[in-house]
């Protein structure tokens, strides 16, 4: 209301100054227009749009689909404290705790353990940057759409890009990795952990020892599984690991924790050329984090701050919980919703149960029925997201996510009544 008055107040005065240059007084118009309000006379030939002279609207959603998903409180209310500076020492501290934080997520002791100021995007882009000269080979997994997207990074910076290619919903044995890594000896595997295109979740073990024997860096996306499904850097000789800060993590998306251990380092801090990306560079960002040894943080990038805090308050949740509570919620919450689905007479698109990634389940789209009116009428009439496909899965699922703070039997029993709802209400397009 006030906005739009003085809106209105500022059209009236434009309207008086207009009159007073047609007027005989015109010469005494610079002063008459120095009294009136400044918008009058403004430099500007846009004016302020309408909508920003509203208040900011966000509606109440439930997040069901594969992230971002709703954020705790406590996380939400991390965002309102004040900024400090991004090179304080208190920013240090908090930054430390992340690093700390990323360690017991990843479940690694590395030292290079830091968070991309960037989305899950900026954490695949930093890997291959680093750790791929122009020219190099890189073999990539592809089962959905993150190996896609891993490929065409790749292939960018000018890699020499070998894919292995399965259906959405495939996974890769290890004779079959093995195979293609003696065939292309890569610098570099890539592997996605939790493909949420799909809703698989990829067997790891083993395939680190495969890499090192070739001489290969095993890089592993957790973008989607992190938190959900047990992943054990070390352990599974995993060379770098990433992940994203608004899956199971819960924060605002905006962060994306990464760690690469000594082989992955030698590689990256021993390349005959530069990064191509600036702000991606290993070199800085490692400085940054506090991470190469050097007491002295120079100014690199304006880090997220609120986005840091966020970001500490929801790996330090994860830490009160403890991993394997939280893996074990998960596979509880999964497979009660599991059983919720198929007696609703849906068909989960992974057979496999034990390869079914618990924080992104894919149902094959009903016989006879529209995903995306389905979709729609779940939004609309429950204020639910739900989504279909992604890239190569786009038509063959429907994608319900349930991660983190959202992982409950209370929310597996709402997206249940959702699609009970839909299924009765939407048209069927054939008989
Ligand atoms: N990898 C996986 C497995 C993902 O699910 C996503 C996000 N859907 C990404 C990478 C990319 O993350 P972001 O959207 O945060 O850039």
């Amino acid at each position: 209301m006030m906005q739009r008055a003085l809106f209105s107040r500022s059209a009236l005065l434009a309207q008086q100054a207009a009159a007073a240059l047609d007027s005989p007084l015109v010469g005494r118009s610079a002063s008459v227009l120095q009294r009136m309000d400044h918008r009058s006379v403004s430099s500007v030939t846009i004016p302020p749009p309408a909508c920003m002279l509203r208040p900011l609207e966000v509606p109440m959603r439930y997040l069901f689909g594969p992230g971002p998903s709703n954020v705790p409180p406590r996380v939400l209310a991390s965002g309102s404290r004040p900024i400090i500076g991004h090179l304080h020492p208190e920013m240090y501290e908090i930054m430390n705790d992340i690093k700390k934080g990323i360690q017991y997520a990843f479940q690694t002791e590395n030292n290079m353990t830091i968070s991309m100021s960037g989305s899950g995007h900026a954490a695949m882009e930093c890997a291959v940057f680093n750790v791929v000269e122009p020219g190099e080979s890189v073999l990539v997994a592809v089962n959905g759409i993150w190996g896609e997207r891993v490929a065409e990074i790749a292939e960018r910076m000018g890699a020499n890009v070998h894919t292995m290619v399965k259906a959405p919903g495939g996974y890769y044995t290890k004779e079959e990795i093995e195979q293609a890594i003696e065939k292309h000896k890569p610098v570099l595997f890539f592997l996605t952990h939790g493909e949420s295109s799909a809703g698989l979740c990829h067997p790891v073990d083993g395939i680190g020892d495969i890499c090192r024997k070739h001489n290969c860096l095993f890089l592993v996306d957790t973008v989607a599984s992190l938190g959900a499904a047990p992943i054990f850097m070390d352990k599974q000789k995993i060379d770098i690991l990433y992940t994203g800060s608004q899956k199971a993590l819960n924060a605002p998306p905006g962060t994306a924790p990464i760690s690469f251990n000594d082989r992955a380092c030698y590689k990256m801090f021993n390349r005959k050329t530069k990064p191509i990306s600036y702000l991606f560079d290993m070199t800085h960002l490692s400085n940054y984090w506090g991470c190469d040894g050097n007491t002295v943080r120079a100014y690199h990038h304006t880090g997220p701050v609120s986005g840091f805090f966020a970001l500490r308050e929801s790996l330090a949740i994860l830490a009160e919980k403890g991993l394997e509570e939280s893996w074990r919620k998960h596979k509880e919450v999964s497979a009660y919703l599991y059983k919720g689905l198929e007696d609703l007479g849906l068909k989960l698109f992974i057979p496999d149960r034990d390869l079914r990634l618990p924080s992104v389940t894919t149902i094959a789209i009903p016989e006879g029925y529209d995903w995306r009116e389905m979709l729609g009428y779940i939004m609309k009439h429950h204020q639910m997201e739900m989504t279909g496909g992604l890239g190569p899965s786009i038509g063959m699922v429907m994608r319900i996510g349930l991660m983190g703070y959202n992982c409950e039997k209370t929310n597996a029993d709402k997206a249940l009544h959702a699609l009970a709802d839909a299924l009765k209400n939407c048209k069927k397009s054939k008989a």
